[in-house]
């Protein structure tokens, strides 16, 4: 039995206990009162002469009949279930059952309530019950038999044996009793055995439906993120295709119309598709590593590359932005930064922290550093704008997550998952501290040493465009719709 089913069995047994010491000190409560009807209504007077007294089996009936049954009835009461309480009922049982046998005049017939009193100790389930009562018995019949025959078996001189063939019969219903109570117990057994499996089974399930619930959850949660990025994309991707679109109407217009696009108008106009297109082509790309991020396959190409120059490259190509927002870089002084890395992979990774820096950096100036101490290099951007709240610091490496005031500011979502999953991949990671309303500071670090697991061959630098190629330069342009003020 596991300790489950023991303790269903326990409690089983515990109840049963406690409803049948109940049942006996009621039953002991209505034997005394009959008793003492029996005495009464069978041999009420006692005679000495003409003078006349309450006879003795009264008495007895009150006293002694008083003292057998209240010590089994003051502990069902008060300590029900308890293994001493009912071998005290079983003990009182019995001494009351030989005072009513006494009391009838040593009746054969009396004998019967000693049987029925056996059979009823079969409520308690427990064999060691009825054993009790009846070494009860046999004592009672043995010492009364040999010293006081007429008591118990209501004649003056019986046979020598005649106890020993009482207690043979109530041995033989003992037989009876005893198996009855192992075969109950150990069917109470499979009982409490199979509700402790049935409750597991139920356990089980109730985890089961809690997970798939989970499941659920997390699914429409994940639906919802997805309509939202699906949403969110469709807006980022079409305010560039409109512009575009808007300025090849506008550029068809002027040349059916005749008239002449001048040279410098026409650049203006190259530049602002140029500008476009570069955007859509980062969100393009932004979207790519995403799913490769998502789907564990981003790769990463490792070659020997100087962090302090790649920074000062993304910087420069963050510059017009920048300066679109009125914010300014200060890259603080510190020595070259070398180690393995994917160039084109980190270009990606300053990229996104100062673009957000940009976004998010209320025109503030971001300081940003980077250093190295031969086994970790660490970038480190700090701004001064919107901040994190506490409460969302954990989320901004979530896919699709945009908190705070920033929903309001374009972006999908994707660029620090990106960012994480690009620092992951090196074997290294990216925090945030952030105070809301003050700033924020981000570090990556990444491993300095070459790292087997991650280092390896692809294409290098020469035959990749550099991340940073992707940032469109200066502000968007604003559309005006007349084609004068375009062309
Ligand atoms: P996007 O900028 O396209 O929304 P990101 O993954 O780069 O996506 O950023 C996720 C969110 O984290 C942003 O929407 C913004 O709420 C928050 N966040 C990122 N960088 C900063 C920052 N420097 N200051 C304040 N909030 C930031």
């Amino acid at each position: 039995m596991d300790a489950r089913a023991k303790v269903l069995f326990t409690q089983h047994q515990q109840t049963i206990f406690r409803r049948t010491d109940r049942l006996f000190a009621l039953l002991l409560f209505l034997e005394f009162f009959f008793g003492i009807a029996v005495a009464y209504f069978i041999s009420p007077l006692t005679w000495a002469g003409g003078q006349s007294s309450v006879h003795v089996h009264v008495w007895a009936a009150i006293f002694l009949g008083g003292t057998i049954v209240s010590l089994p009835i003051a502990l069902a009461l008060w300590n029900p279930g308890h293994v001493a309480t009912r071998h005290v009922i079983a003990v009182g049982q019995m001494l009351y059952a030989g005072l009513l046998v006494h009391l009838m005049g040593g009746r054969i017939e009396t004998h019967f309530i000693i049987f029925g009193s056996l059979a009823f100790f079969g409520f308690y389930r427990d064999w060691r019950v009825p054993i009790t009562a009846s070494a009860v018995v046999a004592l009672d019949h043995f010492l009364r038999g040999t010293y006081w025959p007429q008591s118990i078996f209501g004649v003056l001189s019986p046979e020598s044996w005649r106890w020993a063939e009482h207690v043979a019969w109530v041995v033989f219903e003992d037989i009876f009793i005893v198996v009855a109570c192992r075969q109950s117990l150990k069917e109470m057994q499979e009982i409490a055995e199979r509700r402790s499996f049935i409750e597991q089974v139920a356990r089980e399930r109730a985890r089961d439906i809690a997970e798939l619930e989970k499941v659920r959850e997390d699914l429409g949660e994940a639906l919802s993120a997805k309509d939202t990025f699906i949403s969110i994309c469709g807006h980022e991707l079409k305010t560039p295709l409109t512009s575009m679109s808007l300025q090849t109407q506008l550029t068809q217009r002027t040349i059916r119309q005749g008239k002449e696009v001048s040279p410098e108008r026409l650049g203006r106009v190259m530049d602002q598709t140029d500008h476009q297109v570069k955007r859509l082509l980062r969100l393009v790309q932004d979207m790519l590593d995403h799913s490769r991020v998502q789907m564990g396959r981003l790769d990463i190409y490792c070659e020997a590359v100087e962090l302090r120059g790649l920074l000062v490259d993304v910087i420069e190509r963050c510059q017009s932005e920048a300066d679109a927002k009125g914010t300014t870089f200060h890259l603080l002084e510190g020595p070259l930064v070398w180690g393995r890395w994917d160039q084109f992979r980190l270009e990606q990774v300053a990229t996104n922290l100062l673009t957000n820096s940009i976004k998010y950096g209320a025109g503030k100036p971001v300081e940003i550093s980077v250093t190295g101490d031969g086994k970790t290099a660490r970038i480190c951007v700090r701004d001064q704008g919107l901040g994190i709240a506490p409460e969302n610091l954990g989320k901004v490496f979530q896919q699709y997550e945009r908190v705070g005031e920033s929903k309001h500011i374009s972006g999908l979502g994707l660029g620090l998952f990106i960012t994480k999953g690009i620092v992951d991949q090196h074997g290294g990671k990216i925090s945030v501290t952030s105070e809301f309303g003050v700033g924020s500071q981000f570090i990556v670090e990444l491993p300095m040493e070459l790292n087997h697991s991650v280092d390896g061959e692809g294409p290098s630098r020469s035959r990749r465009e550099p991340y940073s190629e992707f940032i469109p330069a200066g502000r968007a342009p604003v559309l005006d719709p007349s084609p004068e003020a375009s062309l």
